[in-house]
């Protein structure tokens, strides 16, 4: 599969990215974080480093639960949206803060073929399957390891998905790294190998609100994508195959503009942006994809990735019925997502980079998200 090879073994990879502690070391606590409805006990794991940044991550669904990162005055505060309990994110979690897979976003109708053999994953949304479906890896309780590394402090999750796990092939291993620099670097490494080959396209679900955390909308959220085409969708949110250019209509970021600008010409239903941005770095190696700045807070977040694509989602279907963290109420707009990623559907589509993963590949892919402020 396209950039998911690597010359060096997963484990080795994983064994050196662990291993190497460094002078960037920041502290890592780890608590409960309760049991969830089958009884299974969850932890949460927090990095933090001595720029006021900090990162929260459970063990169910690999979730970033807190991320903090100054303001342009200095102080830190929560950029992301989420629970402080486990209970709403098992119950009514729009994917918040999740790693989503095994193949995130949609796949249509659910049906796909590889190798001349018919698959079927279930329909979770519409006609279609989303995130992995009823039961993805946002909604697994996978196993953590943390330590120093030399990109500071570090947790590393891992999981089995199981040959035939919501109908898909192979038994996948997967490893997610999160890893937090003393620059205000969040880092998220993906590995996964295969016995059986399948489609593979996982990433991060995080909503993010440079201003507060998700209390008001991000309307005026600034944003600049390197990206000069995306990929146009029916009305069941699957890629009709075009890769459109973006000069001209709502979805042009080339140029940094508020969010809220042109979201309503973008239409839909509900209205907004929910589209694969098809980045200008093709060629798998880590790239600045977009940069994102909230004029009142001063942050600015730069999202680099070796990813071909960002789906660019604007919490269109976020209506205010899930409150949150110190009580916000999570209403339409409040929470921006960019999940760096293969473009939807990809494995119906043979003019979109291919995401299937076969026996003695390794999968590997990264991308940061990277935090400034005051600038
Ligand atoms: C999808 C949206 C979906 C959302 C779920 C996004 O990745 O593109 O259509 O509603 O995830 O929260």
């Amino acid at each position: 599969m396209r950039k998911a090879c690597r010359a060096m073994t997963f484990g080795l990879l994983a064994t050196v990215a662990l291993s190497s502690a460094g002078a960037f070391a920041g502290t890592i606590t780890k608590k409960p974080f309760g049991l969830t409805h089958d009884g299974v006990a969850v932890e949460q794991v927090t990095l933090n480093n001595d720029a006021g940044g900090s990162v929260s991550l459970i063990t169910y669904g690999a979730i970033v639960t807190n991320l903090s990162v100054p303001d342009k005055s200095g102080k830190s505060s929560d950029i992301v949206l989420g629970f402080d309990n486990l209970k709403q994110y098992e119950d009514q979690s729009p994917y918040f803060g999740a790693i989503v897979g095994r193949v995130g976003n949609r796949i249509a109708k659910g049906l796909f073929t590889i190798d001349h053999e018919h698959y079927a994953v279930p329909v979770n949304n519409g006609p279609n399957h989303l995130h992995g479906g009823f039961k993805g890896l946002d909604k697994r309780v996978w196993k953590v390891e943390t330590s120093q590394t030399a990109n500071g402090p570090a947790a590393r999750f891992t999981i089995l998905d199981p040959d035939g796990a919501e109908g898909y092939p192979g038994n996948l291993n997967i490893t997610v790294i999160y890893s937090l620099s003393a620059k205000n670097v969040l880092k998220i490494e993906y590995y996964a190998n295969t016995d059986k080959a399948t489609p593979i396209n996982i990433t991060n679900h995080t909503y993010f609100n440079l201003k507060d955390g998700g209390k008001s909308d991000i309307l005026s959220h600034i944003l600049q994508v390197n990206a000069d085409a995306y990929t146009p969708v029916d009305d069941t949110l699957i890629p009709t195959g075009k890769i459109a250019k973006v000069k001209g209509t709502p979805i042009d970021f080339t140029a940094p503009k508020p969010i809220g600008k042109d979201l309503k010409a973008m239409g839909g239903d509900p209205i907004g942006y929910d589209h694969n941005m098809v980045l200008r770095s093709q060629d798998g190696s880590i790239a600045l994809a977009l940069v994102l700045s909230e004029p009142e807070s001063g942050r600015r977040m730069e999202c680099w990735t070796d990813q071909p694509g960002v789906q660019f989602y604007s919490g269109n279907f976020l209506d205010g019925g899930a409150t949150g963290k110190d009580g916000a109420v999570y209403k339409q707009y409040h929470g921006l997502c960019f999940e760096t990623q293969h473009y939807p559907d990809s494995i119906n589509h043979s003019n979109f980079p291919s995401v299937v993963l076969r026996p003695q590949e390794h999968y590997h892919s990264v991308t940061e998200y990277r935090f400034f402020a005051g600038q």
